[in-house]
């Protein structure tokens, strides 16, 4: 039947009528579904923008999609829950959502690191197939049902930079005794270099580098450290952050809060989550390229790490992971798999993918020579 407008709004008693009455068939479904408030913990606080501002996409786009029926209230580190306690407060359920990165909680078990990444792990595409297809996903929510939290990825930064140091490092020597701020796996392979790594929180960083109290310090990558001013204090910025081929943000739901939404609330969360992981990825494409060009005007020092040294920490992180998997089931389940994945994306990824990257970065066309 074709809708005559004039007819039906002139049966109405008002336009404004009519136009409720259109609505109805649309909005049925959504009517009939209960409102959801969930609060989201988050483990970052809010001048990690880029990262906190992953799960303000959520938040932002489950709304729109629900036509505001499914509300989540996004609270930075601190505010309701510190930033690791981040796991143990959806775990109780005290949150029913949190936006955290897996690998702090490395502490409770090495398992842990896999969602974010380990050490010589994949890069984001990678990290992507794997989680998305290649079983990751699934490996990962098998491990945290032990913890009643579902899993979703969440964002993440790309490979990161590998952190700045008071003095140049030309071989694996000279990290002998050097005190680095760096955490989890990626602390504990620089120690089996020789480093002693050091937890600090991010505000604290400054200050004991300025003072020498540590000698380097690893953080993100040029739009997050420029803002913390390493540079100034710590002039050596080195690359890549091999501990951090891609830093995947998760966000953790416990399950009963999961499993009691409406069918197509769960769908809107999924699509939501989705969009939040390409985002932020591609915010931090956008924002680190002015920002390692204004740091390099400042006067850092940019330095790739020695060959020599990347093997030797890539042997170390691996003897590291087969040690675990030998006394940590939970940790071989999902590191045995991963590693079979790891080593066939990357063999494909060697082909047209490295091989088209390794020709444009470093063959400009003649005629952007000649400007340049
Ligand atoms: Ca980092």
């Amino acid at each position: 039947m074709k809708l005559d407008r004039r007819s039906f709004v002139s049966k109405s008693v008002t336009a404004g009528a009519a136009g409720a009455a259109l609505a109805v068939p649309m909005a049925a479904s959504a009517q009939t579904s209960p409102s959801v408030r969930w609060r989201l913990a988050s483990s970052f606080p809010k001048s990690l923008d880029t990262i906190y501002g992953g799960a303000e996409v959520l938040s932002k786009r489950v709304s729109e999609i629900t036509g505001g029926k499914f509300q989540i209230t996004v609270h930075a580190a601190g505010e309701i829950v510190p930033a690791f306690g981040v796991v143990d407060a959806v775990q109780s359920g005290s949150v029913e959502i949190g936006h955290t990165a897996s690998y702090y909680f490395v502490g409770k078990n090495r398992a842990f690191g896999f969602e974010t990444t380990v050490p010589f792990g994949m890069n984001q595409r990678q990290q992507n197939a794997w989680m998305y297809y290649g079983g990751g996903l699934q490996l990962v929510r098998d491990f945290l049902r032990d913890y009643n939290i579902v899993s979703f990825p969440g964002g993440n930064t790309g490979v990161q930079m590998g952190g700045w140091f008071r003095r140049e490092i030309k071989s694996t020597a000279d990290l002998k005794g050097l005190k680095m701020r760096i955490a989890g796996l990626g602390g504990e392979v620089m120690s089996r270099l020789g480093a002693v790594p050091q937890q600090i929180a991010g505000g604290d960083i400054y200050p004991a580098l300025e003072k020498g109290t540590i000698d380097a310090a690893e953080w993100v990558g040029p739009y997050d450290d420029e803002k913390l001013g390493f540079y100034k204090v710590a002039p050596h910025y080195y690359y890549p952050g091999w501990w951090e081929s891609n830093s995947m943000y998760s966000f953790y739901i416990h399950s009963k809060a999961w499993d009691s939404l409406p069918k197509e609330f769960q769908a809107a969360f999924e699509a939501a989550a989705a969009e939040a992981n390409l985002d932020m990825m591609a915010k931090y494409d956008f924002k680190n390229p002015d920002a390692l060009r204004r740091l390099v005007g400042a006067g850092v020092k940019l330095h790739a790490y020695p060959v020599d040294l990347m093997r030797k920490a890539q042997d170390a992180a691996f003897d590291l992971y087969e040690e675990e998997a030998a006394k940590n089931p939970a940790f071989k389940k999902i590191y045995e798999p991963w590693k079979k994945f790891r080593a066939e994306i990357m063999l494909w990824h060697r082909f047209a993918e490295h091989t088209y990257s390794n020709f444009v970065y470093t063959n400009p066309p003649k005629s952007a020579a000649k400007k340049a």
